[in-house]
């Protein structure tokens, strides 16, 4: 194995674990590279009693001294980009662009955290003659942020340096795929001066997520993944009376009209889907052909016909999830859609044993095949041909998704009418990926998030804190009305 086997990262040290373990593959070669513990109770219990240990302190220091840690983490995530990015290579199966990319996100979520002394500058107001009111923001205490496997690295810092510079304590469980990047970053946390157990993380699956939705000693619950566990998280959360913020799945649309530019939309419609394999939530899922853009498909199957498996495109992130995603391919091909660009098959040479898709395209889609309503996950793309725009809206409004949508066009008034009426809660106008830089945040809508505000930027000040309300007299003299 390349990497010793896989610890727990409680109060400041790896932990490790006796218990049972999976095994976690390289998806690009398949290959063996460590095993990851199936943490149970007790081990949460571990994990969230050092967490409660630690918290009264780090909750108690003014705001200003506690991101000096995240300005040293964020100076050190720098550092040690090239070696993050191989971790997230290894564990994951990306590209090295792409997982040196995931770096500089979490680096600007870190400066975004960095910020929030700025931000979050309370409020005091003379409410009555020597009466005044005060507003100060309180964190909500020992919280867990349970992530999934497409983002290792960045979507653990989409969490952890908001939370911990607002004052909270953190238990990280990642993705039982990739578990590789969490400890590193544990261990970057404490290199910064984060004092030890205000992060810790605790791996395993299905029943450390559950433990953590009872626990009574937790006090808040952030999560990103499938929407079918997200429901389940903000349920079985919120019946155990904590705040949950449930990120889940995406089915993303592309409305792409007859006037659009025909190189910028092809490229960028092929960036979208095939970006991290596919395999991210505000990938491009379906594109909506209005009208006649005949002439767009076969550029964007051009441009998609220069991602190469092994080269520029990395792989799936498992053996199942192929043969899933191939499952879907074949299965619209039965059902009468039009194979134009077939990824199915795709090997790398010397890594035979590698999960991998090629890119691929799919035309004359009906709305009620399955391939057109379910998450593929994967770098396939599925073109729905209309006639009108308003048709084009309404195949989007049908979706039970909502995280991200996106039009085409060089008309200002028809981009702002879309805009208005596609119901997705991040939209981009000649952008296939439209992920909101800091300090806009980032959620969708629908079935795609559960629970209020986003995740990211100024909307996640709001999960992550409570609001005390202080009114304050000091004057004996000050009785002039019925406040005072
Ligand atoms: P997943 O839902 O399978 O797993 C996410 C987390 O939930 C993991 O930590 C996993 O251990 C845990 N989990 C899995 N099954 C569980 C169960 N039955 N009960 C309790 N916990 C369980 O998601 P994934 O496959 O790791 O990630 C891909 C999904 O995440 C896609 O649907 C993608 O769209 C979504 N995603 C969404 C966003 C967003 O911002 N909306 C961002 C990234 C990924």
């Amino acid at each position: 194995m390349k990497y010793s086997e896989v610890t727990n990262f409680i109060g400041g040290r790896n932990v490790k674990v006796v218990g049972q373990f999976l095994k976690i593959f390289n998806p690009q070669n398949g290959e063996q590279i460590s095993t990851v513990p199936l943490s149970v109770k007790e081990h949460l219990d571990q994990a969230v009693k050092i967490a409660r240990k630690a918290y009264p302190e780090w909750a108690a220091q003014p705001i200003k001294e506690r991101v000096q840690v995240l300005y040293r983490y964020k100076f050190l995530l720098e550092k040690h980009m090239d070696e993050l990015a191989e971790l997230i290579i290894e564990e994951n199966g990306k590209t090295r662009s792409e997982a040196l990319a995931e770096i500089q996100k979490s680096m600007e979520v870190t400066e975004f955290a960095c910020s929030l002394p700025q931000m979050i500058a309370g409020e005091i107001e003379e409410v009555s003659k020597g009466v005044e009111c005060r507003l100060d923001r309180k964190p909500i205490g020992v919280v867990a942020s349970i992530t999934p496997f497409n983002f290792p690295n960045m979507v653990p810092n989409w969490t952890t340096p908001n939370a911990i510079a607002l004052g909270n304590a953190m238990i990280l469980k990642p993705s039982e795929l990739t578990p590789l990047s969490a400890n590193r970053i544990g261990e970057l946390l404490q290199e910064a001066g984060l004092p030890d157990g205000i992060f810790n993380v605790v791996h395993g699956a299905r029943e450390i997520v559950e433990a953590i939705c009872d626990h009574d000693d937790i006090d808040g619950i952030s999560f990103v993944g499938s929407t079918k566990v997200a429901k389940l998280v903000y349920r079985r959360g919120t019946a155990n009376y904590k705040r949950v913020l449930a990120l889940g799945g995406a089915k993303n649309h592309l409305l792409v009209l007859p006037d659009a530019n025909e190189d910028m939309t092809a490229s960028d419609v092929a960036a979208s889907m095939t970006g991290c394999c596919g395999q991210r939530c505000m990938a491009a899922a379906t594109m909506i052909a209005v009208g006649s853009v005949d002439s767009i498909i076969e550029k964007l199957c051009q441009e998609a016909g220069k991602i190469v498996p092994g080269k520029n495109l990395g792989a799936v992130i498992s053996k199942a999830a192929k043969e899933r995603i191939e499952g879907y391919i074949t299965e619209a091909e039965e059902q009468g859609a039009k194979i134009l660009v077939d990824g199915r098959g795709a090997t790398v040479a010397g890594k035979e044993q590698g999960y991998y898709v090629g890119p691929t395209v799919i035309d004359n889609v009906r709305p009620d095949m399955r391939i057109a309503s379910e998450e593929v996950f994967g770098p396939v793309l599925t073109i729905i041909r209309t006639d009108t725009v308003d048709n084009a809206i309404a195949i989007e409004n049908a979706s039970d998704y909502g995280n991200a949508a996106a039009v085409f066009t060089q008309s200002g008034s028809l981009a702002n009418y879309v805009t208005e009426k596609v119901s997705a809660g991040m939209i981009g106008v000649n952008i296939g990926v439209p992920v909101p830089r800091e300090p806009f945040s980032f959620g969708g809508w629908n079935e795609s998030k559960f629970g209020t505000g986003d995740i990211t930027g100024k909307s996640s000040i709001e999960f992550w804190t409570k609001l005390k309300k202080t009114t304050i007299k000091w004057n004996p003299e000050a009785r002039t009305n019925w406040m005072s």
